[in-house]
């Protein structure tokens, strides 16, 4: 599809009436709200001066007076210019009568990416000079006037490479990267399957839609967070990591369908495709249980999914933690492809060979396997020294043929066999997984496979007084393509169990927690929840390489926001009101002192 084609497409998309769902209709507000957003198509153009966008006009608006503004994309001979919107291209005819010099000047002068405001008439373009590559192709502007509203400097690059060129630059001139087809299409995707989930959530199943503070306090467990410094000496706020109490806090409070386009914050340095400030469609409901809230999210991706693609079938299939791991060695399997990890212990248990007897004599020991298919005849003699190569710098890990299921399977790709179609989206659950992991510092001590507040599954309860490990909880997780896009659980509301989880098992300080401790003493309901990861889903969904490509202003792999200096010094004058001082490392204040 050529870019102004399918953003023509999302366009139409984005105007498309709401389609109604068979869902039950539940009284006279919930039909009001429903009617409410029952939108036509968008007013692209209302309370603006231009009376139309660039990408709209067709034969259809044959004779019409326009006004249109954008940027000038090029402009042939001094005969041509073709002006850009959001909307699309449309092909303006720059006047040749003296009567017209001035229009003229501005048009022939003005730089390229300049925006301008012209207006004119429609008219057909002479036969044989349709163009149907371009959907506004049949028609041009035939100009009366028009205004250089501001003009445009030399361009570090042209906008239609910017895909093309270094991340930190396309970083550095966001506002410009902004302006390519691909960025405009990925935020507008990103804008209307928020929309359609508002809607669901909110109009067709009466969720709330609440938000939470930003700055809160540390909480024990999970991801490191940032801090900010408050005028009471050594006292700081934290940003919270996700809304998990609050939005716990809102059942007890008998708001008992939550969610919200939730920002949340994790300092956890530099990890490719994540980012320190990200976005979460967070959710929290009463009275469900686990197969609740999974039909709740297959509803909710399958009423948003966008128009341009398969739709989306439900219910999505599960796997346990323990399947996933034996068939797939990982917990976020790929099932676009089979290759799946086979136990062949059995035909080895009289082997002779030896380090294969060594491994089966283990605890536990067994031999696994993967068929490659058509590895034979796809795989050179190099792909096999790599993957023999890859076993050997993972050996021991127990991820090992997880990894080398997906290295084998780039490998058969880059050779030219389709194993993963880049069209198909496969969803799957992954549930009952443990409730405690061992600490990966001391593995002695526990730490929560979730958080600390997910319930552990029923059937073993009494397992936490005796074998707190083995142990599963009522966690799970939302898989897209072999990447985790969504998790959550059901909660623990009970405070004494909570306590005891925290206290005995995970050995936290509960006084930390003690207003949510206390909360849950005063008829906090059975609840649970989930949040769904808004910018992994959002570029899985548009096929970007990065979730940087669906985020307006993301930071850089280093954290930093290379448009405006992010994080900057700040005067020593200026941190004393926080009662503090920057502690320079020597080798940092030597580089100061130059
Ligand atoms: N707050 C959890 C998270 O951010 C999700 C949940 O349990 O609802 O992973």
């Amino acid at each position: 599809m050529t870019f102004p084609s399918w953003l023509s497409q999302l366009c139409r998309g984005l105007s498309r009436p709401i389609r109604r769902t068979t869902q039950p209709i539940w009284g006279s507000l919930y039909r009001s709200l429903v009617q409410s957003s029952q939108r036509r198509n968008p007013e692209f153009s209302s309370f603006a001066v231009r009376t139309n966008t660039c990408g709209e006009l067709r034969s259809s608006h044959l004779g019409q007076e326009v006004t249109l503004c954008g940027w000038i994309q090029y402009r042939r001979q001094n005969t041509f210019l073709v002006l850009r919107d959001f909307h699309g291209l449309v092909q303006v005819v720059i006047p040749q009568d003296e009567s017209a010099a001035s229009v003229r000047k501005i048009l022939c002068e003005a730089p390229v990416e300049s925006v301008v405001q012209v207006s004119g008439t429609v008219i057909s373009r002479p036969a044989g000079q349709e163009n149907p590559k371009m959907p506004t192709g049949e028609i041009e502007i035939k100009v009366k006037t028009a205004e250089l509203l501001n003009a445009c400097k030399k361009l570090p690059f042209e906008i239609k490479d910017f895909m093309k060129k270094t991340e930190a630059l396309r970083l550095q001139y966001r506002y410009l990267d902004l302006r390519s087809f691909q960025m405009q299409y990925n935020l507008r995707l990103r804008s209307q399957m928020v929309m359609k989930m508002r809607e669901y959530l909110c109009n067709l199943h009466g969720f709330v839609d609440i938000e939470t503070p930003t700055l809160f306090k540390r909480t024990p467990g999970g991801a490191k967070e940032f801090l900010v410094p408050s005028r009471e000496p050594g006292k700081f706020y934290s940003l919270p990591q996700s809304p998990q109490q609050f939005k716990q806090l809102l059942m007890v409070g008998g708001l008992d369908r939550y969610f919200q386009v939730a920002r949340c914050y994790r300092d956890e340095g530099s990890r490719p495709d994540r980012q320190p400030e990200f976005t979460q469609i967070d959710i929290e409901m009463s009275f469900v249980d686990q197969t609740g809230i999974q039909s709740l999210i297959e509803g909710l991706l399958q009423y948003s999914w966008p128009n341009d693609k398969d739709p989306v079938v439900v219910p999505f299939p599960t796997v346990t933690f323990t399947e996933a791991l034996a068939t797939y060695g990982t917990d976020k399997p790929d099932t676009r492809f089979g290759m799946k990890i086979i136990d062949i212990s059995d035909v080895f248990r009289n082997t002779e060979i030896g380090f294969l007897q060594d491994a089966l004599s283990k605890p536990h020991g067994t031999v696994k396997a993967i068929c490659i298919p058509e590895g034979a005849k796809y795989l050179k003699r190099k792909d096999i020294e790599s993957i023999r190569k890859f076993a050997a710098d993972h050996f021991n890990q127990c991820c090992l043929l997880g990894k080398l299921r997906l290295e084998c399977a780039d490998l058969l790709e880059t050779r030219g066999m389709v194993l993963r179609d880049p069209t198909l989206f496969s969803f799957l659950w992954v549930v009952d997984f443990p409730l405690f992991l061992p600490k990966e510092e001391n593995p002695r001590e526990l730490e929560s496979a979730h958080h600390p507040f997910t319930a552990p599954h029923p059937s073993d309860i009494h397992l936490l007084y005796t074998e707190p490990k083995k142990a599963r909880s009522q966690h799970y997780d939302l898989v897209l393509n072999g990447n985790e896009i969504g998790g959550g659980s059901i909660r623990i509301h009970n405070a004494e169990l909570q306590r005891y989880i925290l206290a005995t098992l995970l050995k936290e300080d509960v006084k930390m927690l003690s207003h949510l401790l206390q909360a849950l003493d005063y008829g906090a309901p059975p609840h649970g929840g989930i949040a769904l990861g808004l910018d992994r889903l959002i570029c899985l969904v548009t096929g970007s390489p990065s979730i940087r490509d669906v985020i307006a202003f993301p930071k850089s792999f280093r954290g930093h926001d290379l448009m405006s200096n992010a994080p900057d010094s700040i005067p020593s004058e200026e941190l004393k009101p926080y009662h503090i001082r920057v502690s320079w490392p020597t080798d940092s204040k030597a580089e100061r002192a130059h």
